[in-house]
């Protein structure tokens, strides 16, 4: 399977406490084409200027990246610059310059319209909107988004989230956006939206996956000793996502549990959910790079916690 991306492709400029870098491949969406192009087909729909450096294209151009959709206008690319703390978690936009994408639209070509998976990455929700008019026969739309757009353009991005599949947000944009203090309870209120899923990012502790249908799934962080930037931590894990997505054929059977149920509980209950805490914490030891393309079957059991 396919997947159409669209989103931000910038330039950069960051600084942490220890290190600068100048005018470096930023934007979401490439942060998310090259980790998704790992796995499969990406179809890029972006825009840069004229003074965008030609060798980032030729990277993409050795990866299964189709470009066809990158725009390329006369003028500036999307700047952005930006300064971490200390904690390496947090940070300071210092300066953004839509350049070109001040006027954009995006257009989806003809040859884009049959990828069975969408990224909405980071961009204004209504340009997001605007890509949704465009494609009818997408399995699974995922949307990624950031504390701007839930502060300025709170209304559009509530429209963007009731037309997706799955959303992608960090733990405080939970809680920004559903005025919660309790995360399940605001996954629950965005689950209420009519989405399937929610993945709750959690930086340096992992993410979580919320089903409607009660799934639940718990992704442990890769434990890194050395953080140099963590620009685009979250466009390139739902790069792997929606990459190791295009390479299998999902099936749901999903269980019922509840701790209702505890006076008439058989051990063969306690069994199943043991198996469940597997589920939860275990990873698909089938799953194999292979070609970009080639699907594989995996059978999934869901855990009711919502
Ligand atoms: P993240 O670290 O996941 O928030 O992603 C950072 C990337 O988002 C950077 O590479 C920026 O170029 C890009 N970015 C920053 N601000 C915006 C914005 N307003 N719209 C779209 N992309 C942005």
């Amino acid at each position: 399977m396919s997947i159409l991306v669209v989103g931000s492709v910038a330039l950069d400029t960051v600084e942490t406490p220890f290190a600068r870098i100048e005018e470096t491949l930023g934007g979401a969406a490439s942060y998310f084409v090259t980790a998704a192009s790992l796995y499969s087909q990406v179809n890029l729909v972006a825009i840069i200027g004229s003074d965008f450096p030609r060798e980032h294209l030729d990277f993409w151009g050795k990866r299964p990246v189709n470009l066809a959709g990158l725009k390329i206008e006369e003028g500036s690319t999307f700047r952005w610059a930006a300064r971490y703390h200390m904690d390496m978690n947090t940070r300071d936009t210092l300066d953004t310059q839509l350049g070109v994408y001040a006027g954009f639209h995006p257009v989806i070509p003809e040859e884009y319209r049959s990828s069975k998976l969408l990224f909405l990455a980071n961009i204004q929700p209504e340009l997001q909107l605007e890509v949704l008019e465009q494609v009818s026969d997408v399995r699974l739309s995922v949307l990624d988004t950031m504390e701007l757009w839930i502060m300025t353009t709170r209304s559009q991005l509530t429209e963007v989230i009731k037309r997706v599949d799955m959303l992608l947000m960090s733990e405080e944009e939970v809680r920004q956006y559903t005025n919660r203090a309790s995360l399940v309870a605001g996954v629950r209120q965005l689950l209420d939206m009519g989405l399937r899923y929610v993945v709750v990012k959690q930086g340096s502790y992992g993410a979580l996956l919320f089903g409607a249908d009660g799934t639940f799934f718990s992704a442990p962080a890769y434990p890194l000793e050395e953080v140099i930037d963590p620009t685009g931590a979250g466009d390139a894990f739902a790069g792997g996502l929606l990459g190791y997505l295009a390479t299998v054929e999902p099936q749901q059977d999903g269980e019922d549990f509840s701790i209702d149920r505890l006076r008439s509980l058989a051990m063969d209950d306690v069994a199943e959910r043991y198996q469940c805490l597997v589920m939860c914490s275990h990873f698909d030891p089938n799953w194999c790079s292979g070609e970009p393309g080639q699907a594989q079957t995996i059978s999934r059991r869901g855990v009711k916690l919502l």
